[in-house]
Protein backbone atom coordinates (compact mmCIF):
# COMPACT_ATOMS: atom_id res chain seq x y z
CA UNK A 1 0.00 0.00 0.00
CA UNK A 2 1.44 2.93 -1.59
CA UNK A 3 0.90 6.49 0.64
CA UNK A 4 1.75 9.10 -2.41
CA UNK A 5 0.88 12.56 -0.78
CA UNK A 6 1.53 13.95 2.72
CA UNK A 7 -1.37 16.46 3.54
CA UNK A 8 -0.59 19.44 6.10
CA UNK A 9 -4.18 17.97 7.62
CA UNK A 10 -6.54 15.46 7.52
CA UNK A 11 -9.78 16.24 9.45
CA UNK A 12 -12.03 12.97 9.47
CA UNK A 13 -15.49 13.73 9.57
CA UNK A 14 -17.31 16.48 8.04
CA UNK A 15 -20.31 17.50 10.44
CA UNK A 16 -20.70 21.00 11.02
CA UNK A 17 -17.61 21.18 12.63
CA UNK A 18 -15.65 19.16 10.90
CA UNK A 19 -16.46 21.04 7.47
CA UNK A 20 -16.27 24.15 9.09
CA UNK A 21 -12.86 23.44 10.54
CA UNK A 22 -11.49 22.56 7.02
CA UNK A 23 -12.68 25.27 5.14
CA UNK A 24 -11.23 27.43 7.79
CA UNK A 25 -8.05 25.74 7.35
CA UNK A 26 -7.78 25.59 3.81
CA UNK A 27 -8.78 29.53 3.47
CA UNK A 28 -5.87 29.97 5.55
CA UNK A 29 -3.21 28.21 3.25
CA UNK A 30 -3.17 24.94 4.82
CA UNK A 31 -3.40 21.68 2.64
CA UNK A 32 -6.37 19.66 3.84
CA UNK A 33 -7.53 16.00 3.00
CA UNK A 34 -11.63 15.39 4.14
CA UNK A 35 -12.70 12.06 5.07
CA UNK A 36 -16.45 11.30 5.23
CA UNK A 37 -19.10 8.38 4.95
CA UNK A 38 -21.81 10.12 3.55
CA UNK A 39 -21.98 13.32 2.00
CA UNK A 40 -25.03 15.06 3.69
CA UNK A 41 -29.04 15.35 1.82
CA UNK A 42 -28.90 18.15 -0.27
CA UNK A 43 -30.97 20.42 1.06
CA UNK A 44 -33.98 22.44 -1.17
CA UNK A 45 -35.62 24.89 -0.82
CA UNK A 46 -39.35 23.37 -1.75
CA UNK A 47 -38.85 20.12 1.20
CA UNK A 48 -40.61 21.17 4.53
CA UNK A 49 -38.35 22.36 7.19
CA UNK A 50 -35.62 19.32 8.13
CA UNK A 51 -36.59 18.21 11.49
CA UNK A 52 -32.99 18.86 13.17
CA UNK A 53 -32.22 22.25 13.52
CA UNK A 54 -29.96 24.47 15.74
CA UNK A 55 -29.87 27.40 17.56
CA UNK A 56 -26.97 28.95 16.62
CA UNK A 57 -25.03 31.61 18.62
CA UNK A 58 -23.79 34.76 17.45
CA UNK A 59 -19.55 33.38 17.96
CA UNK A 60 -20.71 30.09 15.27
CA UNK A 61 -22.88 32.99 13.06
CA UNK A 62 -19.41 34.99 13.25
CA UNK A 63 -17.54 32.25 11.93
CA UNK A 64 -19.96 31.46 9.34
CA UNK A 65 -19.79 35.25 7.52
CA UNK A 66 -15.67 35.07 8.50
CA UNK A 67 -16.02 31.41 5.70
CA UNK A 68 -18.62 33.69 3.71
CA UNK A 69 -21.18 30.86 3.90
CA UNK A 70 -23.46 32.41 6.28
CA UNK A 71 -25.48 34.10 3.34
CA UNK A 72 -26.35 31.37 1.47
CA UNK A 73 -27.29 30.08 5.08
CA UNK A 74 -29.76 32.88 6.06
CA UNK A 75 -30.83 33.80 2.55
CA UNK A 76 -31.99 30.13 2.44
CA UNK A 77 -33.83 29.33 5.67
CA UNK A 78 -32.74 30.69 8.98
CA UNK A 79 -34.87 32.75 11.60
CA UNK A 80 -33.89 35.16 13.93
CA UNK A 81 -34.39 34.62 17.57
CA UNK A 82 -34.79 38.11 19.63
CA UNK A 83 -35.83 36.47 23.13
CA UNK A 84 -35.08 33.82 25.16
CA UNK A 85 -38.33 32.91 28.07
CA UNK A 86 -37.01 30.25 31.08
CA UNK A 87 -39.20 29.30 33.65
CA UNK A 88 -39.84 26.70 35.33
CA UNK A 89 -43.01 24.37 35.88
CA UNK A 90 -43.02 23.89 39.61
CA UNK A 91 -41.87 27.11 41.25
CA UNK A 92 -42.35 30.23 40.29
CA UNK A 93 -40.07 32.83 38.39
CA UNK A 94 -39.22 33.67 34.97
CA UNK A 95 -35.67 34.12 33.39
CA UNK A 96 -35.71 36.66 30.03
CA UNK A 97 -33.22 37.33 27.70
CA UNK A 98 -34.02 40.09 25.27
CA UNK A 99 -31.35 41.02 21.99
CA UNK A 100 -32.13 44.84 22.55
CA UNK A 101 -30.88 45.43 26.04
CA UNK A 102 -27.27 44.13 24.51
CA UNK A 103 -28.23 46.31 21.51
CA UNK A 104 -28.01 43.17 19.01
CA UNK A 105 -30.71 42.89 16.38
CA UNK A 106 -31.02 38.77 17.50
CA UNK A 107 -29.93 36.18 20.33
CA UNK A 108 -29.14 33.78 17.66
CA UNK A 109 -30.33 31.58 14.86
CA UNK A 110 -32.29 28.33 14.05
CA UNK A 111 -31.00 27.09 11.03
CA UNK A 112 -31.33 23.18 9.53
CA UNK A 113 -28.44 21.17 10.44
CA UNK A 114 -29.32 19.68 6.91
CA UNK A 115 -28.92 23.26 5.01
CA UNK A 116 -26.06 24.14 7.35
CA UNK A 117 -24.10 21.03 6.10
CA UNK A 118 -25.19 21.19 2.47
CA UNK A 119 -23.75 24.97 2.24
CA UNK A 120 -20.59 23.93 3.62
CA UNK A 121 -20.11 20.69 1.84
CA UNK A 122 -20.73 22.60 -1.42
CA UNK A 123 -17.56 25.39 -0.10
CA UNK A 124 -15.85 22.35 0.81
CA UNK A 125 -15.77 21.03 -2.97
CA UNK A 126 -15.22 24.40 -4.76
CA UNK A 127 -11.73 24.78 -2.33
CA UNK A 128 -8.96 23.73 -4.34
CA UNK A 129 -6.86 23.21 -1.28
CA UNK A 130 -9.28 20.39 -0.32
CA UNK A 131 -9.24 17.16 -0.92
CA UNK A 132 -12.51 15.04 -0.52
CA UNK A 133 -12.57 11.20 0.32
CA UNK A 134 -15.97 10.67 0.12
CA UNK A 135 -17.62 7.91 0.42
CA UNK A 136 -14.72 7.14 2.79
CA UNK A 137 -14.78 5.59 6.22
CA UNK A 138 -11.66 5.38 8.29
CA UNK A 139 -10.45 2.31 9.88
CA UNK A 140 -7.44 2.53 11.10
CA UNK A 141 -5.00 5.18 12.36
CA UNK A 142 -0.97 5.05 13.24
CA UNK A 143 1.05 7.96 14.42
CA UNK A 144 4.45 7.62 12.29
CA UNK A 145 7.69 9.67 12.94
CA UNK A 146 6.40 13.25 11.75
CA UNK A 147 2.98 12.09 10.14
CA UNK A 148 -0.34 9.95 11.01
CA UNK A 149 -1.46 7.42 8.57
CA UNK A 150 -5.21 6.66 8.35
CA UNK A 151 -6.46 3.77 6.76
CA UNK A 152 -9.93 3.85 4.59
CA UNK A 153 -12.24 1.02 4.23
CA UNK A 154 -11.57 0.92 0.55
CA UNK A 155 -7.73 0.07 1.40
CA UNK A 156 -6.09 3.13 0.74
CA UNK A 157 -4.87 5.24 3.30
CA UNK A 158 -3.71 9.13 3.65
CA UNK A 159 -0.80 10.84 5.45
CA UNK A 160 -1.04 13.97 7.25
CA UNK A 161 1.06 15.92 9.19
CA UNK A 162 -1.83 16.29 11.96
CA UNK A 163 -5.16 14.39 11.73
CA UNK A 164 -8.03 15.65 13.45
CA UNK A 165 -10.94 13.76 14.46
CA UNK A 166 -14.56 15.50 14.05
CA UNK A 167 -16.28 12.35 13.66
CA UNK A 168 -18.96 12.86 16.68
CA UNK A 169 -19.78 11.91 19.69
CA UNK A 170 -19.28 7.88 18.98
CA UNK A 171 -16.03 9.04 17.35
CA UNK A 172 -14.00 5.84 16.11
CA UNK A 173 -10.68 8.24 15.92
CA UNK A 174 -10.92 8.54 19.69
CA UNK A 175 -10.96 4.67 20.64
CA UNK A 176 -8.58 4.06 17.90
CA UNK A 177 -6.25 6.89 19.49
CA UNK A 178 -6.77 5.54 22.85
CA UNK A 179 -8.73 8.25 24.14
CA UNK A 180 -11.33 7.44 26.50
CA UNK A 181 -14.10 9.91 27.86
CA UNK A 182 -16.33 10.20 31.24
CA UNK A 183 -19.86 9.14 30.06
CA UNK A 184 -23.62 9.89 31.52
CA UNK A 185 -26.53 8.01 30.10
CA UNK A 186 -29.30 10.73 30.87
CA UNK A 187 -32.04 7.89 30.45
CA UNK A 188 -33.06 10.51 28.48
CA UNK A 189 -34.73 11.41 24.77
CA UNK A 190 -34.92 14.02 23.22
CA UNK A 191 -38.35 14.16 20.39
CA UNK A 192 -38.00 16.83 17.78
CA UNK A 193 -40.71 18.19 15.98
CA UNK A 194 -42.44 21.18 14.30
CA UNK A 195 -45.53 22.38 15.84
CA UNK A 196 -48.60 25.10 14.63
CA UNK A 197 -49.24 27.46 17.50
CA UNK A 198 -52.51 29.17 17.85
CA UNK A 199 -50.33 32.53 18.92
CA UNK A 200 -47.43 33.85 17.34
CA UNK A 201 -44.17 32.64 18.65
CA UNK A 202 -43.13 36.13 19.44
CA UNK A 203 -39.23 35.29 17.65
CA UNK A 204 -38.89 34.22 20.95
CA UNK A 205 -37.22 30.70 22.25
CA UNK A 206 -38.86 29.54 25.01
CA UNK A 207 -37.64 26.56 27.49
CA UNK A 208 -39.78 25.19 30.35
CA UNK A 209 -38.47 22.88 33.13
CA UNK A 210 -40.28 20.33 33.90
CA UNK A 211 -40.17 17.54 36.68
CA UNK A 212 -37.67 15.24 34.40
CA UNK A 213 -38.54 16.63 31.59
CA UNK A 214 -37.73 20.02 29.36
CA UNK A 215 -39.62 21.46 26.57
CA UNK A 216 -37.79 24.16 23.95
CA UNK A 217 -39.89 25.44 21.00
CA UNK A 218 -37.65 27.60 19.19
CA UNK A 219 -39.36 30.07 16.63
CA UNK A 220 -39.28 28.97 12.81
CA UNK A 221 -39.39 31.60 9.70
CA UNK A 222 -42.69 29.94 8.67
CA UNK A 223 -44.30 30.91 12.45
CA UNK A 224 -44.10 27.51 13.38
CA UNK A 225 -42.23 26.26 16.06
CA UNK A 226 -39.84 23.56 16.45
CA UNK A 227 -39.53 21.84 19.30
CA UNK A 228 -36.91 19.87 21.71
CA UNK A 229 -39.05 17.51 24.68
CA UNK A 230 -36.07 16.22 26.73
CA UNK A 231 -38.15 13.28 28.44
CA UNK A 232 -37.40 9.94 30.34
CA UNK A 233 -36.66 6.64 28.30
CA UNK A 234 -39.46 5.37 29.89
CA UNK A 235 -41.70 8.60 28.99
CA UNK A 236 -41.07 8.90 25.11
CA UNK A 237 -42.43 5.38 23.78
CA UNK A 238 -45.82 6.38 25.00
CA UNK A 239 -45.32 9.96 23.62
CA UNK A 240 -44.21 8.65 20.07
CA UNK A 241 -46.81 6.33 20.20
CA UNK A 242 -50.28 8.80 20.85
CA UNK A 243 -51.88 9.86 17.93
CA UNK A 244 -51.50 13.97 16.52
CA UNK A 245 -53.96 15.31 18.43
CA UNK A 246 -53.36 13.57 21.60
CA UNK A 247 -49.82 14.39 21.35
CA UNK A 248 -50.75 18.10 20.56
CA UNK A 249 -52.74 18.34 23.85
CA UNK A 250 -50.27 16.90 26.23
CA UNK A 251 -47.54 18.72 24.43
CA UNK A 252 -49.78 22.15 25.12
CA UNK A 253 -50.43 21.45 28.94
CA UNK A 254 -46.96 20.71 29.07
CA UNK A 255 -45.90 24.14 27.61
CA UNK A 256 -48.33 25.77 29.97
CA UNK A 257 -50.34 26.87 27.26
CA UNK A 258 -47.56 30.03 26.61
CA UNK A 259 -48.49 30.03 22.68
CA UNK A 260 -52.04 28.46 23.10
CA UNK A 261 -53.47 25.31 21.53
CA UNK A 262 -50.94 23.40 19.63
CA UNK A 263 -52.92 22.96 16.33
CA UNK A 264 -50.79 20.43 14.58
CA UNK A 265 -47.56 18.94 14.20
CA UNK A 266 -45.16 17.48 12.06
CA UNK A 267 -44.23 13.52 12.43
CA UNK A 268 -41.86 13.09 15.49
CA UNK A 269 -38.18 11.81 15.55
CA UNK A 270 -36.43 11.09 18.83
CA UNK A 271 -31.98 11.14 19.81
CA UNK A 272 -31.03 9.45 22.57
CA UNK A 273 -28.82 12.01 25.35
CA UNK A 274 -25.93 11.74 27.07
CA UNK A 275 -23.02 13.46 27.99
CA UNK A 276 -19.67 11.92 26.53
CA UNK A 277 -16.28 14.26 27.47
CA UNK A 278 -12.92 12.54 25.98
CA UNK A 279 -10.65 12.55 28.82
CA UNK A 280 -8.25 14.33 26.64
CA UNK A 281 -7.70 15.78 23.65
CA UNK A 282 -4.80 14.72 22.07
CA UNK A 283 -3.00 12.01 20.88
CA UNK A 284 0.96 12.29 18.79
CA UNK A 285 -0.13 14.43 16.15
CA UNK A 286 -3.74 13.67 16.84
CA UNK A 287 -6.70 16.28 17.97
CA UNK A 288 -10.44 15.97 18.64
CA UNK A 289 -12.85 18.49 17.89
CA UNK A 290 -16.86 19.12 18.24
CA UNK A 291 -18.77 16.02 19.52
CA UNK A 292 -16.09 13.85 19.59
CA UNK A 293 -14.56 15.81 22.29
CA UNK A 294 -17.63 16.87 24.28
CA UNK A 295 -20.77 15.73 23.79
CA UNK A 296 -23.48 17.61 25.54
CA UNK A 297 -27.47 17.48 27.18
CA UNK A 298 -28.97 19.59 24.30
CA UNK A 299 -31.21 21.17 26.97
CA UNK A 300 -28.53 24.99 26.52
CA UNK A 301 -28.79 24.43 22.53
CA UNK A 302 -25.10 24.62 22.42
CA UNK A 303 -23.28 21.19 20.92
CA UNK A 304 -22.44 22.91 18.13
CA UNK A 305 -21.65 25.71 19.24
CA UNK A 306 -18.93 24.46 21.60
CA UNK A 307 -17.65 22.52 18.61
CA UNK A 308 -17.16 25.90 16.26
CA UNK A 309 -15.98 28.35 18.88
CA UNK A 310 -13.19 24.52 18.97
CA UNK A 311 -12.59 25.12 15.19
CA UNK A 312 -11.50 29.06 16.37
CA UNK A 313 -9.26 28.35 18.54
CA UNK A 314 -7.51 25.36 17.05
CA UNK A 315 -6.96 27.48 13.34
CA UNK A 316 -5.86 30.43 15.61
CA UNK A 317 -2.77 28.01 17.61
CA UNK A 318 -2.26 26.13 14.01
CA UNK A 319 -2.16 29.41 11.91
CA UNK A 320 0.18 30.70 14.70
CA UNK A 321 2.34 27.81 14.98
CA UNK A 322 2.86 27.52 10.79
CA UNK A 323 3.64 31.66 10.61
CA UNK A 324 6.39 31.53 13.26
CA UNK A 325 7.82 28.58 11.40
CA UNK A 326 7.28 26.03 14.06
CA UNK A 327 5.85 22.44 13.60
CA UNK A 328 2.08 23.05 13.56
CA UNK A 329 0.93 19.76 14.94
CA UNK A 330 3.99 19.69 18.16
CA UNK A 331 2.53 18.23 21.36
CA UNK A 332 3.38 22.04 23.04
CA UNK A 333 1.31 23.89 20.33
CA UNK A 334 -1.57 21.55 20.01
CA UNK A 335 -1.45 21.50 23.77
CA UNK A 336 -2.51 25.43 23.60
CA UNK A 337 -5.37 24.94 21.56
CA UNK A 338 -6.24 21.70 24.45
CA UNK A 339 -5.71 24.23 27.68
CA UNK A 340 -8.18 26.65 25.76
CA UNK A 341 -11.29 24.88 25.11
CA UNK A 342 -11.25 21.99 27.26
CA UNK A 343 -11.97 23.43 30.29
CA UNK A 344 -14.93 25.94 29.08
CA UNK A 345 -16.13 22.31 26.96
CA UNK A 346 -15.90 20.71 30.71
CA UNK A 347 -17.70 23.57 32.56
CA UNK A 348 -20.45 24.05 29.89
CA UNK A 349 -21.01 20.56 29.89
CA UNK A 350 -21.38 19.91 33.70
CA UNK A 351 -23.49 23.05 33.74
CA UNK A 352 -25.68 21.86 31.61
CA UNK A 353 -25.50 18.75 33.58
CA UNK A 354 -26.19 19.92 36.46
CA UNK A 355 -29.16 22.33 35.52
CA UNK A 356 -30.74 18.99 34.08
CA UNK A 357 -30.37 17.18 37.55
CA UNK A 358 -31.69 20.40 39.68
CA UNK A 359 -34.61 21.36 37.48
CA UNK A 360 -35.35 17.48 36.66
CA UNK A 361 -35.94 16.99 41.04
CA UNK A 362 -39.13 17.55 42.47
CA UNK A 363 -37.96 17.45 45.95
CA UNK A 364 -39.71 21.02 47.64
CA UNK A 365 -36.97 22.53 48.69
CA UNK A 366 -34.99 22.00 45.21
CA UNK A 367 -38.00 23.38 43.98
CA UNK A 368 -38.62 26.40 45.90
CA UNK A 369 -34.74 27.19 45.41
CA UNK A 370 -34.48 26.91 41.69
CA UNK A 371 -37.60 29.13 41.46
CA UNK A 372 -36.00 31.82 43.31
CA UNK A 373 -32.56 31.09 41.61
CA UNK A 374 -33.91 32.16 38.35
CA UNK A 375 -35.87 35.34 39.46
CA UNK A 376 -32.67 36.30 41.62
CA UNK A 377 -30.71 35.58 38.20
CA UNK A 378 -33.03 37.84 36.09
CA UNK A 379 -32.40 40.29 38.27
CA UNK A 380 -28.87 40.29 38.91
CA UNK A 381 -27.71 42.20 35.47
CA UNK A 382 -24.24 41.32 35.68
CA UNK A 383 -24.85 37.62 36.50
CA UNK A 384 -27.43 37.55 33.57
CA UNK A 385 -24.84 39.12 30.80
CA UNK A 386 -22.29 36.71 32.09
CA UNK A 387 -25.10 33.91 31.28
CA UNK A 388 -25.44 35.82 27.88
CA UNK A 389 -22.19 36.07 26.78
CA UNK A 390 -21.35 32.69 27.39
CA UNK A 391 -24.07 31.42 25.52
CA UNK A 392 -23.53 33.87 22.88
CA UNK A 393 -19.91 32.60 22.80
CA UNK A 394 -18.11 35.75 23.87
CA UNK A 395 -15.14 34.66 25.32
CA UNK A 396 -12.19 36.76 25.41
CA UNK A 397 -10.21 34.99 22.98
CA UNK A 398 -12.38 34.85 20.60
CA UNK A 399 -13.54 38.46 20.22
CA UNK A 400 -9.54 38.73 20.53
CA UNK A 401 -9.90 37.45 16.99
CA UNK A 402 -11.74 39.95 15.34
C1 LIG B 1 -32.15 16.95 19.76
C2 LIG B 1 -30.88 17.73 19.64
C3 LIG B 1 -30.95 19.12 19.55
C4 LIG B 1 -29.77 19.87 19.44
N1 LIG B 1 -29.87 21.24 19.38
C5 LIG B 1 -28.74 21.97 19.32
C6 LIG B 1 -28.80 23.41 19.28
O1 LIG B 1 -29.89 24.03 19.31
N2 LIG B 1 -27.64 24.11 19.25
C7 LIG B 1 -26.42 23.47 19.24
O2 LIG B 1 -25.39 24.16 19.23
N3 LIG B 1 -26.34 22.12 19.26
C8 LIG B 1 -27.45 21.36 19.30
N4 LIG B 1 -27.36 20.00 19.31
C9 LIG B 1 -26.03 19.36 19.23
C10 LIG B 1 -25.51 19.33 17.81
O3 LIG B 1 -26.45 18.70 16.94
C11 LIG B 1 -24.17 18.59 17.78
O4 LIG B 1 -23.33 19.18 18.73
C12 LIG B 1 -23.51 18.69 16.41
O5 LIG B 1 -24.29 18.09 15.41
C13 LIG B 1 -22.12 18.03 16.43
O6 LIG B 1 -21.47 18.25 15.21
P1 LIG B 1 -20.14 17.47 14.85
O7 LIG B 1 -19.79 17.94 13.47
O8 LIG B 1 -19.15 17.61 15.94
O9 LIG B 1 -20.54 15.92 14.83
P2 LIG B 1 -21.58 15.13 13.90
O10 LIG B 1 -22.71 16.00 13.48
O11 LIG B 1 -21.93 13.89 14.65
O12 LIG B 1 -20.73 14.78 12.60
C14 LIG B 1 -19.79 13.74 12.57
C15 LIG B 1 -19.43 13.39 11.13
O13 LIG B 1 -18.41 12.39 11.12
C16 LIG B 1 -18.72 11.39 10.15
N5 LIG B 1 -18.07 10.12 10.58
C17 LIG B 1 -18.45 9.27 11.55
N6 LIG B 1 -17.58 8.23 11.63
C18 LIG B 1 -16.62 8.42 10.69
C19 LIG B 1 -15.46 7.69 10.27
N7 LIG B 1 -15.09 6.54 10.86
N8 LIG B 1 -14.70 8.17 9.27
C20 LIG B 1 -15.05 9.33 8.66
N9 LIG B 1 -16.14 10.08 9.03
C21 LIG B 1 -16.92 9.62 10.02
C22 LIG B 1 -20.26 11.33 10.17
O14 LIG B 1 -20.79 10.80 8.96
C23 LIG B 1 -20.62 12.82 10.36
O15 LIG B 1 -20.75 13.50 9.13
C24 LIG B 1 -28.51 19.22 19.42
C25 LIG B 1 -28.44 17.82 19.51
C26 LIG B 1 -29.61 17.08 19.62
C27 LIG B 1 -29.53 15.57 19.74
Amino acid sequence: MSVRKLHDIAIVGAGMVGAALALALARAGFDVAVIEPRAPKPWNAQDDVDLRVVALAPSSVDLFVRLNVWNEIASARASAYRRMRVWDALAPGELTFDAADEGRSALGFIAENRLIQSVLWNALQRESRIALHSPGKVTSTESLSGRRTLTLDDGSSIAAKLVVAADGADSALREMAGIGTSDRDYRQRAIVAHVTTERAHEITAWQRFLPGATLAFLPLADGRSSIVWSVPDAEVTRLLALDDAAFCAELGAAFDFRLGRITATTPRASFPLRMKLAERYLAPRFALIGDAAHGVHPLAGQGVNLGLRDVDELCAVLIEARDAKRDFAAESVLRCYERRRRSDNVLSAHSFDAINRVFGSEAMPVAALRGAGLTLVNRIEPLKRMLSNHAAGRTRRVDAMR
